[in-house]
């Protein structure tokens, strides 16, 4: 990975880093940091729990490792036991990270171990015992250790799950939990996935993470996941409402969720639904505490399939057999979208994900889109459709209306010279990679 030296990129010194890390940092070649370094340490010496998406091959090792190991070095702690711990879903991965954490920490007295299966238990026991600070670690090995009592993660200060997406799909979701939870309840949590729109991934972060900051880079696989992802246009809330129902008589699914930006409306829409007989309950952060188990328990016993809730409400929702969920309103912003569609789909199973999308929201949906780096599925309800196609650019290059729109010949040519006159205010002037901004995630 080479950096750009006309970038403005700030250099690695700029980040505060301890010296010893930042010669390591020097030895190794790095002359600035990339993307994700950038976005992640200042937050992660901070002591911020994080979800990150990031990818093999940007530089996240020494995203999550130079804050940690600054951590342990400018706060040594006195207390027995192991003080950070990374897991990581195979061997390899924990051999490569074991290497780059002996080579970013050649010049301090920290002592780095590797706990993986295929290799010796009782040299990972003597290694264990011998307080050493930074525990490199595949989940199933880790848990035969604790399983004689060994690994001590009682005050452990930082918890690392790297590559999280892949270890879920590996089935190490309870391994990894049951090992969370046997940490310090005080340790910061990093954790790194390939994608942020992984089901799994958010659920976990919803059990792992407090009060948590997002850092969204780089998210290539996403959209090719368990989910998919679709809007439908719509005119206005009566039309959303004739869609809404559409969707509910005619997709398929075991269970629903539809959302709804306010309590006001997910209770609106509860009596013309149990009109169509579909049998609906409703969530929402005003209910009594009786009456919401009683609905999650109608749901999750399948009593009630179709559930209409708020965002509050369905935080820490963990149903399963979720395979549709409407977004009724387009949620705010894109962490509430990733931690809504974060209710469908199972392991195995293919998650859908709709929403209606009506003028006033088309920028807000556009910068879901961007957000996550993605664009989603537009999709036509033959029987149902509208006036509204999107905005009139859109309109004449097709993209909304599946390309049946024929352009007029001088409409495209205006429409070439606007793009143009835009164009030019820019020339000359360097495209700065975009990095995208850090959006804080308060749970209830
Ligand atoms: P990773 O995504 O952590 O697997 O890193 C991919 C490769 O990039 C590894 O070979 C790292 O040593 C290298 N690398 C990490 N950070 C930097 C940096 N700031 N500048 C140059 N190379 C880097």
């Amino acid at each position: 990975m080479h950096s750009n030296s006309i970038d403005k990129t700030p250099s690695f010194s700029s980040l505060s880093l301890d010296e010893q890390l930042l010669s390591a940092v020097k030895k190794l070649g790095f002359e600035q940091p990339t993307p994700v370094q950038l976005q992640s340490i200042p937050l992660a010496l901070e002591h911020k729990d994080l979800l990150v998406s990031a990818e093999t091959g940007s530089g996240k090792t020494a995203a999550f490792l130079l804050p940690a190991l600054h951590h342990l070095l400018t706060l040594p702690s006195g207390k027995s036991g192991v003080r950070a711990l990374i897991l990581t879903p195979t061997r390899e991965l924990a051999q490569q990270i074991f290497k780059h954490c002996q080579q970013l920490t050649e010049f301090t007295d920290l002592k780095t171990g590797l706990i993986t299966g295929g290799d010796d238990f009782r040299l990972q026991q003597n290694m264990l015992r011998r307080n050493t600070e930074i525990v490199i670690a595949t989940p199933g090995r880790v848990l035969e250790l604790m399983e004689q009592e060994i690994p001590d993660f009682s005050n452990l200060e930082v918890l690392i799950l790297d590559e999280a997406d892949r270890m879920l799909d590996m089935g190490f979701s309870e391994d990894v939990l049951t090992i969370a939870n046997s940490c310090n309840t005080q340790r910061q949590t990093l954790l790194f996935s390939a994608t942020l729109t992984h089901f799994g991934v958010i659920k976990m972060a919803d059990r792992v993470l407090k009060n948590h900051e997002v850092v969204a880079l780089n998210t290539l696989h996403d959209g090719h996941r368990n989910i998919e992802q679709q809007i439908v246009l719509a005119d206005d809330n009566d039309h959303k409402l004739k869609l809404l129902i559409w969707l509910l008589q005619n997709e398929t699914y075991d269970k629903a969720l539809v959302f709804t930006n306010s309590r006001i409306q997910a209770d609106a829409l509860r009596g013309p639904l149990r009109g169509q007989k579909l049998r609906v309950g409703v969530l929402h952060g005003e209910m009594d505490q009786k009456d919401r188990n009683r609905m999650m328990e109608l749901f999750r016993e399948g009593e009630v399939k179709i559930m209409l809730a708020t965002d509050l409400a369905a935080r820490g929702l963990d149903i399963k057999g979720i395979n549709l969920v409407i977004n009724f309103d387009v949620p705010r912003n894109g962490i509430n979208y990733i931690h809504r569609i974060g209710r469908t789909g199972r392991v195995d199973e293919l998650g859908l994900t709709i929403a209606l999308v009506k003028h006033t929201e088309w920028n807000l949906m556009s910068g879901i889109e961007r957000f996550l780096k993605q664009k989603f599925k537009h999709r036509n309800i033959k029987e149902l459709e509208g006036k509204y196609k999107g905005p009139k650019k859109l309109k004449a290059s097709g993209k909304a209306t599946g390309g049946k729109k024929k352009i007029e010949p001088k409409k495209a040519a205006v429409e070439k010279v606007k793009i143009r006159d835009r164009d030019k205010k820019n020339v000359g002037k360097r495209r700065v990679p975009t990095v995208k901004p850090t959006i804080e995630v308060n749970q209830p």
